[in-house]
């Protein structure tokens, strides 16, 4: 069954003045649109490969699965991360968890702003419940599939493609990562998220 674009959980221009609705609309009708697009494809190609028995161009697809599969999961967990009149800090079983796995929730926000504004072209910075070590853990994505790390169940994704912060935000990523955590994280999401992974 093919996968299909989620639609987004609020308007267009919900996040304005911090994530403009031109940006939102480009990113999540072109680019999300692009990976689900992808994936259906890749997937359609490596069910052809097996009715045929021609496994010549699998390693090609097996690429373009990962790349075009994490695209569009870890898009998906992005827009549902974001909300109108977000920021703050989280709470709960989720706010434990981090001071446990990193100190502080302060101590929390430094190192993943730092990995996500430091990641190398295009990418992301993550934060995933590791199910096979019992701990949070902070990663960068590059591109959508590199640099992943095993177990691992995606709870907060922080596009830093340019694609995701450019028209507004130029060359400013870290202005971009600021912004997503003062004005837009919906640490609800995320606890939701890591509830049902942990
Ligand atoms: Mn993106």
């Amino acid at each position: 069954m093919p996968y299909e674009l989620p639609p987004l959980p609020y308007a267009y221009d919900a996040l304005e003045p911090h994530y403009d609705e031109q940006t939102v609309r480009l990113h999540h009708d072109k680019h999300h649109n692009g990976y689900v697009t992808g994936l259906n494809a890749a997937e359609a190609k490596l069910a052809a490969a097996r009715e045929s028995g021609d496994m010549g161009a699998v390693k090609a697809l097996s690429q373009l699965l990962a790349f075009h599969g994490s695209g569009h999961i870890l898009h998906t967990i992005f827009w549902t991360n974001m909300k109108a009149n977000g920021g703050g800090a989280p709470s709960g079983d989720l706010a434990a968890q981090i001071a446990t796995d990193f100190g502080s929730f302060d101590a929390f926000l430094a190192q993943f702003k730092a990995a996500t504004t430091s990641v190398e072209g295009s990418g992301w910075g993550l934060l995933v419940w590791n199910r096979l070590t019992g701990k949070l853990e902070i990663l960068q994505a590059l591109n959508h599939q590199h640099s992943s790390q095993w177990g691992s169940v995606p709870v907060l994704a922080v596009d830093v493609w340019e694609h995701a912060y450019y028209l507004k935000y130029q060359n400013r990523r870290a202005d971009w990562v600021n912004t997503f955590f003062d004005h837009l994280v919906n640490w609800d999401d995320v606890a939701e998220r890591f509830a049902a992974a942990k």
